[in-house]
């Protein structure tokens, strides 16, 4: 006799914060996606907006299919998680310190909460369902506004002695260079992060090298916005754009089709 699991035993809710977005999925029982919501946030909303969005995004997942028993909720963070009280210590990106994220989820959903970093979560599910499933031994990497990382070893997440192992985008790569937003200076992050690939091009502006952006801005680097969109067709449109603007794009395209995690973003020059 075959068997299967039955999709409908329950479902689990997964969010993720990010600095400039909150998405929100649920999965039934056999892990399939059933319903996802990505939205844009802005820092400048703070941070009780922040939680209280995502929270609404949770319960219209929970509220957008049949009930089904919820099993449990995870949450994604960008930054380092006490995993003994699931409360964020500190997420450079988000400016956010000491927030007791799973004691306030833990207000709205009696099942199980799980909080921990954005990219350990993202690492477990490319080695679960994605581009590592062949592969016990993955080192990880997240790319956007800032820079991420996970490591699994013989197929579990490698914490390290302290429990925040991967925190690649804070080694520090030049002693002298620009100041992160983790306080210290020359961070990994600070170079190839969408805003640090920014600050590369402003100050190349800035310096006259000549290039197809100084003609289009007239030499005024000021005038430059770094502008990020989800390659989903829905959300793209949605964002609002620049008439004339599009002066050039990077894409952060993976090199693995099957990692949608690497994939599924797209910067933009834009002049305002
Ligand atoms: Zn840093």
């Amino acid at each position: 006799m075959l068997l299967r699991l039955n999709p409908a035993a329950g479902c689990i809710l997964a969010a993720e914060i990010m600095a400039d977005f909150v998405s929100v999925v649920r999965t039934d029982f056999s892990a399939r996606v059933v319903w996802r919501q990505r939205e844009p946030i802005d820092q400048a909303m703070g941070q009780c907006a922040v939680i209280d969005r995502t929270l609404t995004l949770l319960h219209q997942a929970l509220d957008a299919e049949p009930y089904h028993e919820l099993l449990g909720v995870a949450l994604g963070v960008p930054g380092l998680v006490d995993r003994t009280n699931g409360a964020l210590l500190f997420a450079p990106n988000l400016h956010w310190n000491d927030v007791p994220l799973r004691a306030i989820l833990n207000e709205s959903f009696s099942s199980p909460v799980f909080v921990d970093n954005e990219a350990n979560l993202a690492a477990l599910g490319e080695h679960y369902f994605g581009a590592a499933r062949d592969c016990d031994d993955v080192l990880y990497l997240t790319l956007g506004a800032g820079v991420g990382g996970g490591l699994l070893r013989g197929g579990q997440l490698c914490r390290g002695a302290s429990g925040y192992a991967g925190e690649f985008g804070h080694m520090t790569i030049d002693t002298n260079g620009a100041l992160c937003n983790c306080g210290n200076r020359g961070c990994w992050e600070t170079l190839v992060s969408q805003w640090g690939l920014f600050g590369h091009v402003r100050r190349a502006m800035q310096d006259g090298r000549a290039s197809r952006l100084g003609d289009m801005t007239h030499g005024i680097s000021t005038t430059l916005r770094l502008r990020s969109w989800w390659t989903q067709p829905g959300l793209a449109t949605a964002w609002p754009r620049s008439p004339w603007s599009r002066l050039a794009s990077i894409s952060a395209q993976g090199s693995h089709p099957s990692s949608t995690r690497l994939t599924r973003s797209s910067w933009s020059w834009e002049a305002a």
